[in-house]
């Protein structure tokens, strides 16, 4: 879906003026693209139509950026299609918060059990207990144990021969006993919905009242997921969907159908096996994320986890108005060695994916080293304005440093790509800027 859809973008984006016949041509390859992206029909139908509806009036034609405004448009409707506003997870008036996770075997429900609690203490400081009904399998109950145990947080389970719907009410008046806020209900799953387990749901459902029902849906399943959802939707009046396995080479169909079809929004999404990767599901960035525009938001609130807050805005402000300098560089550097991969920070960047200069290169810790070696041979001038640079400098450069001078080059045309990313981030942000609101 990226691909397609960026490469029709950049063709339209710096036109100062846009036709009837751009709008079209751009209108049919955003439906192509959501198609191959295994986006539901008549979902695409109804949003190819607003679009052009909207792209062809005079909101766009009329704007002194054409080629931006239309982007603009399709942002919006994507963003539109996914859930507009990020909604938040309900707390109940009165404590615990019931929270049932619902879903085929194999979707996630029971690590996705672990990261929403782990979520849910770490982001809102809360005191979550984990519930095992899922009683067909011995090993889902071992599988929550374990998570239970990685968080330090207590599970409750009867072990497998008992009523899950005995086991939830009992974990209920546990977790007020114990003051635990949240209770997450891990319910079993199926291979295919089946009216057995709908009815063992439902069940579940009637006694215990949960004040969240959440269906978590594997991503990579496209098309299926949105009939998933649909069914599940039909049975138990969900009150969220979850969606995981975004990190995997999912072409992102199934978020843009689910909300379309069920009308229920998409609260967080799975991103990879460990605890700690569940985030709250941002339409807008997704969209942005589909639009190659990067996720600039989630980068930046990443950093804050590790950077303190301070910095990260300096940095944030840094980027866009690019007046990056190789000293921003270095101290950047030191701080990005505790956020993670490299790879993964300049994924979120826009058109980082396209930069084969940064693709092929490992970003092991032994060439920061490197890198850091380079830029800490050079002046104080040359850092803040590479432009000076010349063949004498770059040599005294690679000497001062114990590197080569084609390192150093490599590292200044780096810099000078990474700058370009940033500009081009900058005069999207000014595009976004453009009009406010939704015309
Ligand atoms: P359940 O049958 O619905 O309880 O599913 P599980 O929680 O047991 O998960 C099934 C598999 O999916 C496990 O191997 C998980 O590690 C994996 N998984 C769950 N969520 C994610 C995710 O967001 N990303 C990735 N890559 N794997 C996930
Ligand atoms: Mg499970």
């Amino acid at each position: 879906l990226a691909d397609r859809l960026q490469n029709t973008i950049q063709r339209i984006k710096g036109k100062g003026k846009v036709t009837e016949q751009d709008v079209k041509e751009m209108t049919r390859e955003v439906r192509l693209a959501l198609l191959e992206a295994d986006v539901n029909f008549k979902v695409v139908k109804d949003f190819v139509a607003r679009v052009k509806e909207r792209a062809i009036g005079q909101e766009v034609m009329e704007s002194l950026t054409p080629g931006q405004q239309v982007i603009k448009v399709v942002k919006e409707e994507l963003t539109a299609l996914m859930g507009g506003e990020q909604s938040k997870i309900a707390v109940a008036d009165r404590p615990p918060t019931i929270i049932m996770m619902v879903g085929l075997q194999g979707a996630g429900k029971t690590t996705t059990t672990g990261k929403l609690a782990n979520l849910l203490r770490k982001k809102y400081n809360r005191n979550p207990m984990l519930v095992a009904a899922d009683v067909y399998r011995p090993a889902a109950i071992n599988q929550l144990e374990t998570l239970g145990k990685q968080l330090s947080m207590p599970v409750f389970s009867l072990g497998t021969d008992r009523d899950p719907v005995d086991i939830a009410n009992q974990a209920i008046e546990k977790a007020k006993a114990d003051h635990n806020d949240y209770v997450i209900i891990d319910t079993a799953g199926r291979l295919h919905v089946d009216g057995d387990l709908m009815q063992e749901l439902k069940q579940i459902k009637t006694d215990v009242a949960p004040d969240e029902i959440f269906l978590v849906v594997d991503a990579m399943t496209g098309q299926d997921a949105v009939n998933v959802a649909e069914s599940f939707n039909e049975q138990l009046e969900l009150t969220g969907v979850i969606l995981t396995k975004l990190d995997g080479d999912t072409r992102g169909g199934a978020a843009l159908s689910i909300k379309a079809v069920t009308e229920k929004p998409i609260k967080f999404a799975g991103m990879g096996e460990k605890l700690d990767e569940l985030e709250v599901f941002h339409p807008e960035r997704m969209a942005s994320r589909i639009l190659g525009m990067g996720d600039v938001l989630s980068l930046i609130e990443k950093a804050q986890d590790n950077i303190d807050e301070k910095r990260a805005k300096e940095l944030e402000e840094k980027m866009r108005s690019a007046s990056f300098t190789f000293d921003d560089f270095l101290e950047q550097m030191s701080q990005v060695r505790n956020m993670g991969p490299l790879e993964d920070l300049l994924g979120m960047l826009p058109g980082a994916n396209k930069m084969k200069g940064l693709k092929n290169v490992q970003f092991d810790e032994k060439q920061i080293s490197h890198v850091e070696a380079i830029i800490q041979s050079m002046t104080k001038k040359e850092r803040q304005d590479p432009s000076v640079m010349n063949a004498s400098r770059k040599k005294r450069i690679a000497k001062g440093s114990g590197r080569t001078v084609s390192e150093v080059n490599r590292l200044l045309k780096q810099f000078d790509e990474m700058k370009k990313m940033m500009k081009q981030m900058t005069n999207m942000q000014k595009g976004k800027k453009g009009k406010k609101g939704k015309g």
